[in-house]
């Protein structure tokens, strides 16, 4: 392990002494070089540095633009100053800042506690530090939206929170944890006043899923499984323990558990070709094929077919589907939607709607794991992969 590595682990570890903070990139996908900050709650320090500018309260308003590798900085009346990092920090337990981009424009999020702001060569790099509990709830809000029963949400609120512990380095040569896309975790923004998904956060605060080695588990998810899942080395490079394939009958009702798509012959035929050193005319050939459960690879004439790159090449919902070749079209027959590793979401819910438990729905998904606080895990089982 490097010693910069080594260090920021330990800094995560001290922290978790306190509440711990989180450092997520926004809009970091839009390139933002001009955006306007609004305070909506609370009162806060412009600082740079340690040095503090000026004290703020609810009703102002920020105009901050890129030029260069400088941010220039003004209030409502005044301009402020040219900086090369900026942060508004909160002074009043709870605040929640307005960020809207103007340029390019975007819609405006709300964010709770903390902005740290400096430039790229290529945008305005926002990123909001915030209490993780904070954060749980709004990506629970994200990925689960505000209608699913109380012990999904709290099973998914540990999934979500184990990803966060699991991966607080992606980032850290960038200078942040997680960015606010689906790269890490989807992140729209400060959670509403949904009383369920903040009973979910904070009746599991701190809880994460760990191994039977006692290591914080990868913890993936995704939409519908299609009633079976995968395992990780059908979708990842190896496999582990705890992500077997397990037969879910709780999601076969659900909107995403089927699916259709044709595609033209002649593009089928030019993916086939192109995945070979020698092209074959495939005119007489046929490509149907049945797939009852999930498999990373189908052989059809001799032809070795990786069905995940099938899904990339055609943007189709899974890789978990059969196909019929009617000579003409290329007719698809899927299950599920997303990688189909781990929890399935949508089984989940139904799990949680007919009475199951949020421990329940987790060991039902993940094989041989328990869940622990991650306050109390010593410092290598924050070890990444
Ligand atoms: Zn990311
Ligand atoms: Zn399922």
């Amino acid at each position: 392990m490097r010693v910069s590595t080594f260090i920021i682990l330990a800094f995560v570890c001290i922290q978790t002494q306190k509440a711990q903070n989180i450092n997520i990139s926004v809009f970091g996908e839009k390139e933002i070089n001009s955006i306007v900050v609004n305070i909506k709650q609370g009162k806060y320090l412009l600082k740079k540095g340690k040095e503090t500018l000026g004290e703020y309260k609810k009703g102002n308003i920020f105009h901050i633009s890129r030029f260069g590798n400088e941010l220039e900085i003004r209030d409502k009346r005044n301009f402020i100053g040219n900086f090369i990092e900026i942060e508004l920090i909160c002074t009043s337990g709870s605040g929640i800042l307005n960020v809207k981009p103007v340029n390019p424009v975007a819609e405006g999020r709300e964010y709770d506690d903390n902005l740290i702001m400096t430039c790229t060569d290529k945008q305005i790099r926002i990123i909001n530090k915030l209490d993780l509990e904070k954060y749980i709830a709004s990506v629970l809000e994200a990925e689960g939206g505000n209608h699913a029963p109380s012990e999904y949400y709290k099973a998914q609120a540990i999934l979500i929170r184990t990803f966060a512990i699991k991966n607080m380095l992606k980032h850290a040569e960038e200078g942040f944890n997680l960015c606010d896309a689906v790269h890490c975790q989807a992140f729209k923004g400060r959670s509403t006043s949904n009383s369920l998904i903040q009973y979910a956060t904070q009746s599991t605060s701190g809880k994460v899923l760990i191994d039977n080695e006692s290591v914080v588990i990868m913890s993936p998810f995704h939409s519908n499984c299609g009633g079976e899942t995968s395992t990780a080395g059908q979708v990842w490079l190896k496999d582990l323990p705890y992500l077997q394939s397990v037969k879910d009958p709780f999601c076969l009702r659900s909107s995403n558990a089927s699916w259709a798509q044709s595609i033209n012959r002649k593009d089928w035929i030019n993916f086939i070709n192109s995945s070979k050193s020698n092209t074959i005319n495939y005119e007489n050939y046929n490509f149907t094929f049945h797939s009852p459960h999930r498999t990373k690879f189908v052989l059809i004439n001799g032809i070795n077919i990786n069905l995940r790159t099938v899904r990339e090449t055609f943007h189709l919902k899974s890789a978990f589907f059969s196909v019929k070749d009617t000579g003409e079209e290329i007719i698809i027959s899927g299950r599920g939607y997303g990688h189909g590793v781990g929890m399935c979401q949508q089984g989940a819910m139904e799990m949680a709607a007919v009475g199951y438990t949020c421990l329940d729905i987790l060991h039902f998904y993940f094989h041989d794991v328990k869940i622990a606080d991650y306050r109390e895990i010593e410092l290598h089982r924050f070890k990444p992969e």
